[in-house]
């Protein structure tokens, strides 16, 4: 399999080659050629396939320069009941039956708590893997408020030829997460917190990275959420969740995802367009609404972090979804100059654009509907399922759900993607029950446990000067 640009780069690099990269050179994504077409005879077969075997029959059919038996070793050592609790992996749980059965996908029982476990911890044995044969090494910068920093680095620590540097907020993530990241012994993970807020930490990793002698001297790379082996990691458990929720293969299901980057729910277009039965992918926002807003109207107005709210939904706080570019490519018939023109022009001239009514008019056929949920939402959906059935659920979840049950088809299942474990979000959950989450017993004693943090100004020279240190 060959990849393409969004925006029309005539460069088709392979799989290996776009792993280590982010942006294509013309500033735009990589997407496949094509996506891989699943047959009915492959899905009845794909169907008994245990979750590693079924990842690795999927990535393989866009990874064809890592040889069959070494992709195989790297899916199997990641995805095991040691590093995700359970032999599923994404087991579903049925919460209830509104018409047709309601599941929880549990996607967040990785070692952070957080969905992104489940890319991440490949995206580690893949880089290790592609570094080893090409004899690099890589420095990973990067700059966190909360989830994909500490799932960058518990798939990294240990990890040969990586060394990671990850910037973060001083004091102001959860404690949990703060804990979850500073404890961590691996020599070749360094957290660096900046006294500033989460913006400080990123203009440093632009500083830096745009340094461009000192980003060749050092190696320095990145782990970000435009990382297509992510998306494709992210596409199995769909796959996953579908053969759970389903006895065969002419049923369809409908996915709630809550989003921000729109990485999650870019994984479940890929699979819809393969051709899994999906019926509906259901969008859920926070106040932060930028999507649910196009998903309605057929704008996109990508918002500032000065307009871009803190909510209890965090993670989900994101003014311009990174992943955007490559659903919008597909919308529009895959023409990179039309792409173009909206992600590099438009946004740059007027912050934003309007699709023709004839593009919008697409929309139903992608599968795509949108809704947003609100703090009051929130704290309401957590109680009510609590109260109803005991089951608990963590704030960005309740999002999905919430959006999820305005967007109920009769005869359809609904499956949410459960993205975190409520123990991450305790204060928002106490709020909305009267009691703290349960934790995994794993992690009881996170916040006792040493650390190892320096903290710096928001000064790029002085981060410049700890990577100098510090890098092998
Ligand atoms: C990252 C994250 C999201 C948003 O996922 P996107 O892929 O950015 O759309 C939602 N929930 C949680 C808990 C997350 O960590």
């Amino acid at each position: 399999m060959k990849y393409l640009s969004t925006r029309g780069d005539a460069a088709r690099p392979g799989f290996s080659d776009i792993l280590l990269e982010g942006l294509a050179p013309d500033g735009g994504l990589y997407l496949p050629e094509r996506y891989a077409p699943v047959d009915a005879a492959t899905l009845a077969r794909w169907r008994r396939l245990p979750y590693a075997e079924l990842a690795f029959e999927i990535l393989a059919l866009y990874i064809d320069d890592i040889p069959a038996a070494d992709l195989r070793g790297l899916v199997h050592a990641t995805y095991t009941e040691a590093v995700f609790g359970t032999r599923a992996i994404t087991p579903l749980r049925r919460l209830a039956d509104e018409g047709a059965p309601l599941y929880v996908q549990a996607l967040s029982n990785g070692p952070t708590l957080a969905f992104k476990d489940l890319a991440m911890q490949l995206l580690g044995r893949l880089f290790e893997y592609e570094l080893g044969r090409r004899g690099e090494q890589l420095n990973i910068l990067g700059a966190t408020s909360g989830d994909t920093g500490s799932a960058a680095e518990y798939a990294m620590r240990g990890k040969r030829g990586i060394t990671v540097f990850m910037l973060s907020p001083h004091g102001r993530m959860s404690a949990f997460q703060q804990a979850q990241m500073y404890s961590l012994q691996d020599p070749n993970i360094h957290n660096i917190a900046i006294e500033g807020v989460f913006d400080d930490c990123q203009d440093i990793v632009k500083a830096v990275s745009g340094d461009l002698a000192f980003k060749r001297r050092w190696k320095i790379g990145t782990v970000n959420s435009i990382n297509w082996a992510r998306v494709l990691a992210q596409v199995v458990y769909y796959f996953a969740g579908y053969f759970q929720a389903t006895q065969g293969n002419d049923e369809r299901v409908s996915f709630a995802v809550p989003s921000g980057n729109f990485g999650n729910i870019c994984a479940g277009h890929v699979a819809r367009t393969m051709g899994l039965p999906i019926h509906r992918l259901v969008l859920a926002t926070n106040e932060n609404d930028v999507l649910d807003e196009f998903f309605r109207t057929g704008t996109y107005r990508p918002r500032g972090t000065a307009q871009t709210h803190a909510t209890s939904s965090p993670s989900m706080d994101i003014g311009k979804a990174s992943n955007f570019e490559r659903f919008v490519f597909d919308l529009v018939g895959r023409d990179s100059a039309r792409t173009r023109a909206l992600f590099g022009d438009a946004l740059a001239r007027a912050g934003g654009f309007t699709l023709d009514p004839g593009e919008f008019a697409r929309v139903p056929d992608f599968g795509f509907v949108s809704g947003r949920s609100t703090h009051a939402d929130r704290l309401a959906t957590i109680r009510d399922l609590w109260q109803r059935s005991g089951t608990l659920i963590d704030t960005h979840t309740a999002d999905g759900l919430k959006v999820a049950r305005a967007h109920r088809d009769p005869g359809v299942p609904m499956i949410v993607l459960e993205t975190a474990q409520p123990a991450k979000f305790a204060a928002t959950i106490r709020a909305a029950i009267g009691r703290d989450p349960e934790r995994p017993a794993a992690l009881a004693d996170l916040e006792q446990r040493p650390r190892r943090c320096t903290v710096l100004p928001a000064d790029a020279a002085e981060v410049r000067r700890c990577i100098e240190e510090r890098a092998p």
